[in-house]
């Protein structure tokens, strides 16, 4: 399960700098994935790109950008349910593709 950034975000991308996998990007900017630039998911809210968090597994033990959220903000996502396994081999491809 990747996280999400909900509507309760101030934007103060506290979140951000925490981030090993640098899944995360500030409103309305690009984000940078598997050798290529895509367009921003948010407009409005810092954002989380599904594809490249790995809910921290490979690195810590829990997630580190809820713990960073002033507002509870970010919250795990049920659209995006993966096990510990999937998640590590999310992680080991960025490793292999970039971050
Ligand atoms: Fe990044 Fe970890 Fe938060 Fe996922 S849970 S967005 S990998 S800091």
């Amino acid at each position: 399960m990747a996280v999400k950034i909900t509507e309760e975000c101030i934007a103060c991308n506290a979140c951000e700098a925490e981030c090993p996998n640098t899944a995360i990007y500030s409103a309305g900017v690009a984000y940078f994935y598997d050798g290529a630039e895509h367009p921003a998911l948010s407009d409005d809210y810092t954002y989380v790109v599904p594809d490249k968090c790995s809910e921290c597994v490979g690195f810590y033990d829990e997630p580190q950008c809820i713990a960073a959220c002033p507002t509870e903000a970010i919250v795990m996502d049920p659209d995006y349910v993966e096990t510990k396994d999937q998640l590590m081999a999310k992680k080991v491809k960025l490793d292999q593709i970039g971050r």
